[in-house]
């Protein structure tokens, strides 16, 4: 549901009408009748195709080659010598490329080049790229002869090199035209390339969300997993349980973290199926630890964005879940924060009774930064509070940042709570966090977020 109300959100991209054709007549509404090349439709095909492809080493390269300044030789020559012009080209170009790369006619004086580069580098098939492109540039600076009048044009090309499965088949396309849009815009008889860091790739929310969106669906996301050490009655540390973290792992950019896109995640709407993935995957893994001799004492802690927990469709789907994974509940720590519990307290309280009863635990995260109301906790039957890391992380020249870590476990002492410390990056404020009386520590000292992978061997 969300998939569609996102993409009708966010899409307006110049191929979209064709979508709408009807499905008769199928080959005849992929053929350009001009040139009988394959037309824009039919690259739009393909490269939906290669979105849902198995992933493939080798890099591929889409080139939107674009003729400068046809219009005036339509308009000073006429139409027919104009489409002359564009089947000379076309054969041309197709002769060019023989079996190399796959020929389009994306548009009126624009072509289009699907070509599979056969190198695993990217920076050799950006070079492979260039050099097509500067051929097929080649064979229209060639003179081309009609009715004894000789023409010579020049193109302007724009270059998008991927991976298939990167991008979606919209964005492919929106991000090739970008780049030829860049080259008309330097002069013309250019090539450009589609500049693939962070600021062009998510330069408009909208760009950010369609790839967030085709992030969640073709599994670049994944869920780290952060230890949480407990300290047995003769003051040894022991792991007691974990932190999941979400990750996206963008295909160019690397890897990125959560504060970049679950505020945008929420903000659109997209934190509820992003949402609802984190928590399968983490029931999952809960569920996988239950046969694994080290772990199948271990916790799980899951952060529960204050959208997430408001949707309707949450607790119905912790519910399912539960019922389909079934996992142990009284091993999942939901950790929320204090500003969900304050919004709509009436709507929240039922909601937290209502986990309550399934046998889940409830953290309140980065305790002591929101609006902290000792009321709610009273009411609330909270398991755990976690010390923001903000308080750790000043406590040894900063008195106040001291008291208040003190006065949290006082509070957990009074009110019956866990106490988690996180944040601990130093031995000085894991025994100064001890001298307290803090039992529950997360931090770097221990262990780093890590993939699953690296976690086996804890
Ligand atoms: P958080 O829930 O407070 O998570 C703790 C953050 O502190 C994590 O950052 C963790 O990597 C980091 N951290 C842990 N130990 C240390 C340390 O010793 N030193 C320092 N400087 N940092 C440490 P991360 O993974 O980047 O996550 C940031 C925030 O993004 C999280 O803060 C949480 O609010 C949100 N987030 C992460 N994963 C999820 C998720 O699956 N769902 C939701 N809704 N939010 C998530
Ligand atoms: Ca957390
Ligand atoms: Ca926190």
């Amino acid at each position: 549901m969300y998939r569609n109300v996102l993409r009708r959100a966010i899409v307006s991209w110049k191929m979209k009408p064709c979508l709408h054709q009807p499905a008769r007549n199928r080959l005849w509404y992929r053929i350009d009748p001009l040139t009988h090349l394959a037309n824009r439709i039919a690259l739009h095909e393909a490269l939906m195709r290669i979105e849902s492809a198995p992933a493939r080493p080798q890099y591929q390269a889409l080139l939107i080659l674009d003729l400068d300044r046809f219009r005036t030789i339509n308009h000073t020559q006429g139409h027919i010598t104009g489409d002359r012009i564009l089947i000379e080209l076309a054969s041309r170009f197709q002769h060019l490329l023989g079996t190399q790369g796959d020929l389009y006619r994306s548009g009126g004086d624009e072509f289009s080049v699907l070509y599979e580069t056969p190198f695993h580098e990217e920076s050799h098939a950006k070079d492979a790229a260039l050099f097509l492109a500067k051929k097929l540039s080649y064979v229209v600076s060639s003179a081309i002869t009609i009715d004894h009048k000789s023409f010579r044009l020049s193109a302007s090309i724009g270059i998008i090199v991927f991976k298939n499965r990167s991008y979606s088949a919209e964005h492919l396309f929106q991000y090739a035209d970008s780049a030829l849009f860049r080259a008309k815009e330097e002069g013309k008889n250019t090539i450009r390339f589609f500049q693939s860091d962070f600021q062009t790739h998510l330069e408009s929310k909208a760009v950010f969300l369609e790839q967030l969106l085709f992030a969640v669906e073709n599994d670049q996301m994944e869920l780290f997993y952060q230890t949480q050490t407990t300290l047995t009655c003769e003051n040894a540390p022991r792991i007691y349980g974990a932190e999941a973290l979400i990750r996206w792992h963008h295909p160019h950019i690397g890897t990125v973290a959560p504060n970049r896109f679950i505020p945008l995640a929420e903000e659109s709407g997209l934190i509820i199926p992003l949402g609802h993935w984190i928590l399968e995957h983490a029931m999952r893994q809960l569920k996988a630890w239950e046969n694994d001799p080290d772990k199948h004492t271990w916790r799980l802690s899951i952060n529960i964005s204050t959208k997430q927990f408001e949707h309707e469709s949450f607790l119905p789907s912790v519910c399912a879940l539960l019922k389909r994974i079934a996992c142990d509940p009284r091993k999942i720590c939901f950790e929320l924060t204090e500003s969900l519990l304050i919004q709509d307290a009436k709507k929240a309280l039922r909601k937290i009774f209502e986990l309550k009863r399934l046998g889940i635990l409830l953290s309140i995260d980065d305790f002591g930064t929101g609006f902290s109301s000792l009321s709610y906790l009273r009411r609330l039957k909270v398991d755990e509070l976690k010390i923001d890391k903000s308080f750790v992380r000043r406590m040894l020249s900063s008195p106040v940042d001291r008291t208040i870590i003190e006065t949290i476990l006082t509070l957990g002492k009074r009110f019956n709570l866990a106490i988690v410390a996180e944040g601990i990056e130093t031995q000085a404020q894991f025994q100064a966090l001890k001298n307290l009386g803090c039992r529950s520590f997360q931090g770097y000292l221990f262990h780093k977020p890590c993939s699953i992978a690296s976690i086996g061997s804890f």
